[in-house]
């Protein structure tokens, strides 16, 4: 408390929510408070009042704090007044200079009366010998730094490669990557993986850090795009690795020979025989693969030989993976005229009712409506359609994929541009984004 004569603080706070809660804890302490809004009426009060110390606030109006500073260190009567400096700021080059001629001390804004009250205590107990110290007040627990930590044992889906038919690189393709389709269900326990196109190989090397484990891969055909990348599939070679592909029947070859044929001594220089990991291929059926909590259904699409897409269900969360689906092939009309019952859609209903109410559906869109009718029967979908499929099958969150090598990043995002106005007028603006290599989506 302060002596029997009560010591007179002027506070120059032109923030009113602030000058309340210091004149407030001051007069509780038994203070005598007077308040200044800005510069000017500070060197009024100062006149009239007389304070034993002043607050000052550095940013105000009409004068500012290091305005107000000079002009008391100029005159006689207030060259030694004791002053409190507030401020967000770190004004200290300035201040250096002004506390030459007198005591001033500096409080970091925001802090907490009691600090201001303890400053206060030392300036009339012990006389002003503790000029140009610093303090910031110690923040309430709420207000401590926010700094979150992604939790990545959380079900996500990661894309290692976006890319249709070929692998690109250059600056050109920089932003959505070069890779062709890979992607990886990971449950935070299980790691599956789909395809195994150039993407794989980064695939494969983030497994070996975990060491071996037992990886399940499915195929959803046997085009370039799709296997290229499993001779540079790392763990194929490392001893505890188990590997478990699974693959359609195809028309003739089996999915292993398939695989393994990209590796004949005449292409590749390691053969199947020289791989050590546990490799076993399975075919797929009607039934669905269990994997740990994780269920895996796979339905036929619109695509040269036998081509299937899958779909994954874990916990109540559904996701597809469909890189290649020409769907509704050599329609060019509007994807607006559609509907499930439309008679060109009723042949596609098996796949449509596979793909129903998807949380995330991962689909293919290769070619713009210009382009496709060139390229009909190629075995990829017109954006217009692609788009007509996510509104017929109710799609939560479109990812499209299997980007064409002619596509660079500029046509991407002009392409994606379309596709949202697509969707506006066919009544079905989801959210849509363009896969890029690298990409990882949580649920
Ligand atoms: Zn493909
Ligand atoms: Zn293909």
């Amino acid at each position: 408390m302060p002596a029997t004569e009560p010591k007179k603080i002027l506070l120059a706070e032109d923030v009113r929510a602030i000058s309340m809660r210091m004149s407030h804890a001051l007069e509780t302490n038994g203070y005598e408070v007077r308040v200044a809004e800005d510069g000017e009426e500070c060197l009024e009060q100062m006149e009239t009042f007389k304070p034993d110390l002043l607050v000052l606030d550095l940013i105000m109006p009409k004068m500012n704090g290091l305005e107000v500073l000079r002009h008391l260190r100029a005159q006689q009567s207030t060259q030694h007044l004791p002053v409190i400096v507030c401020t967000a700021k770190d004004y200290s080059t300035e201040l250096k200079h002004i506390q030459q001629t007198g005591p001033v001390d500096v409080l970091i804004k925001p802090f907490d009366p009691d600090l201001l009250l303890e400053k206060l205590r030392q300036y009339f107990h012990e006389p002003a010998t503790v000029a140009g110290t610093t303090h910031r007040a110690h923040l309430p627990a709420a207000t401590e730094q926010y700094a979150p930590v992604l939790d990545t044992k959380r079900p996500h889906v990661r894309l290692w490669g976006t890319r249709g038919s070929i692998p690109v690189c250059g600056s050109k393709y920089a932003q959505h990557g070069g890779n062709t389709t890979c992607f990886e269900y990971n449950t935070g326990k299980e790691r599956i993986l789909f395809d195994a196109g150039s993407g794989l190989r980064e695939a494969g090397q983030s497994f070996l850090a975990g060491g071996p484990c037992h990886i399940h891969l499915f195929i959803t055909h046997t085009h370039w795009d799709h296997i290229q990348g499993f001779p540079f599939f790392t763990p194929i070679y490392v001893p505890g690795f188990e590997i478990t592909v699974y693959g359609e029947r195809g028309f003739g070859k089996n999915i292993e020979s398939l695989l393994c044929g990209q590796m004949d001594r005449d292409y590749f220089p390691i053969q199947r025989e020289d791989l050590r990991a546990k490799i076993n291929f399975v075919f797929l059926g009607d039934l669905p693969v269990k994997i740990g909590e994780v269920s895996v259904t796979r339905e036929f699409t619109q695509h040269p030989g036998a081509t299937v897409c899958f779909k994954v269900e874990h916990n109540g969360w559904k996701g597809a993976f469909v890189p290649d689906n020409e769907f509704l092939q050599g329609y060019t009309g509007s994807p607006a005229l559609l509907e499930r019952d439309t008679d060109l859609v009723v042949p596609y209903e098996p796949i449509l009712k596979f793909l129903d109410g998807m949380d995330l559906l991962i689909h293919e869109a290769q070619y713009l409506p210009a382009d496709y009718p060139k390229r009909i029967g190629w075995g990829h979908s017109n954006l217009a359609t692609a788009c007509a499929l996510t509104k017929l099958v109710n799609a939560k969150k479109w990812v499209v994929v299997h980007h064409d090598p002619d596509h660079d990043d500029t046509a991407l995002h002009g392409k994606l541009n379309l596709t949202r106005q697509i969707l506006r007028e066919i009544g079905h603006p989801i959210q849509v984004v363009h896969g890029y290599d690298g990409m990882t989506e949580y649920h």
